[in-house]
């Protein structure tokens, strides 16, 4: 037997392990569910009858999703992740020989799902401030007449957000499906959703892993016209909601004032962590050079990433490595200060 050439050629995604005492590489939530919380999904779950596939439809957790995104059942999808979305959408809502257009940098999994769907992939290549315009983005869906846009918004990995009216001037200018992955949006203010569910060619992907404090559950949200829905609900697999995901969102979901506390805790986290690396970079200037933020992590610019990556690593420190920088999820407070502790001793050393 001969493996296909495409699968042969891809690289595995390769999330860290949970090796190091300080886990600040994956943008979670450093919050533990508090015992109160975890006391009712407990009760819930012990309903869940194991023997019966679950419930296909999941009505009550759309419900909830759309009562927390402003907008109707019929406006929301689900996915096991937001990332099981990216995969249905990039699988399903393009063809053979279609173009998928994303930026540069930008979250992998867009160009690791369209190498699977043996998809040409473009990319718009970001400056070196690591910020694009509407412009350039809509210049691009000209030249290359992509099938499907693909960007996410603020971005992983770099923290930085395009404003509402220059997403919509990109939705309204693009000819092509645009899918706007708003994974951080709970950190900012500059949703396009109201934009999304009354245009003909927008989804907006949302998740609970980031701000919701809710990785482990695997749920995300796709946002969209109810015909594009309807499209998309045709093509996912008929349980990708297993029975402890639905009852224990239909659980979190609700408590909207737990859900704001726990966002706002991330966001007081992030400005400590921003406040303490822009004190290290004006006193080891050169060195480091934080990018401002408007994410739950923040991209940070340093002497040598690979080298400051691994010395971190010894010291029991997880960050996540790009070529050109270090990105950095907020902890809690006491994560904060182990990082600027040991950064400030690496610089130090330098
Ligand atoms: C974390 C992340 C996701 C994945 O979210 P899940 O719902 O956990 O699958 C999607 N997009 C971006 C940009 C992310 O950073």
């Amino acid at each position: 037997m001969k493996l296909p050439q495409k699968l042969l050629d891809m690289q595995p995604y390769d999330p860290t392990e949970n090796l190091y005492p300080v886990k600040l590489d994956a943008n979670e939530s450093p919050f533990p569910t508090p015992s109160w919380l975890r006391e009712k999904i407990a009760a819930a779950a012990a309903q869940v009858d194991l023997n019966c596939y679950p419930d296909p439809s999941y009505r009550p957790v759309l419900e909830l999703a759309a009562a927390l995104y402003g907008v109707e059942p019929e406006n929301v999808a689900a996915g096991n992740g937001s990332d099981e979305l990216i995969s249905i959408l990039t699988a399903a809502f393009c063809q053979r020989g279609d173009k998928i257009l994303t930026l540069e940098p930008d979250f992998s999994m867009y160009g690791f799902y369209a190498g699977i769907g043996e998809l040409a992939h473009v990319t718009v290549q970001k400056g070196p401030e690591l910020a694009v315009t509407a412009d350039e983005i809509l210049a691009a869906c000209r030249r290359e007449r992509p099938a499907m846009l693909i960007f996410s918004n603020p971005c992983n990995p770099t923290g930085q957000g395009l404003a509402r009216d220059q997403v919509c001037r990109v939705m309204a200018g693009a000819d092509c499906l645009v899918v706007v992955d708003e994974a951080y949006m709970d950190f900012w203010d500059q949703t396009v959703i109201p934009d999304a569910v009354a245009s003909d060619n927008t989804v907006v992907l949302r998740t609970c892993s980031k701000a919701l404090g809710f990785a482990a559950a695997r749920l995300g949200f796709a946002v969209a016209s109810p015909l594009l829905i309807s499209q998309l609900q045709k093509v996912r697999s008929p349980f990708n909601l297993n029975g402890f995901t639905q009852v224990a969102a239909q659980v979190v979901l609700g408590e909207r004032d737990y859900l704001q506390a726990h966002t706002a805790a991330i966001c007081r986290s992030v400005r400590e962590l921003s406040t303490g690396l822009e004190e290290l970079a004006r006193k080891y200037r050169g060195k480091l050079a934080p990018l401002p933020t408007v994410t739950n992590f923040i991209c940070l610019r340093c002497w040598d990433p690979a080298a400051v990556y691994g010395k971190l690593l010894e010291k029991g420190i997880c960050v996540r490595r790009f070529p050109a920088f270090l990105r950095v999820s907020a902890g809690t407070p006491e994560e904060n200060s182990a990082l600027l502790r040991a950064l400030e001793e690496l610089c130090s050393q330098e």
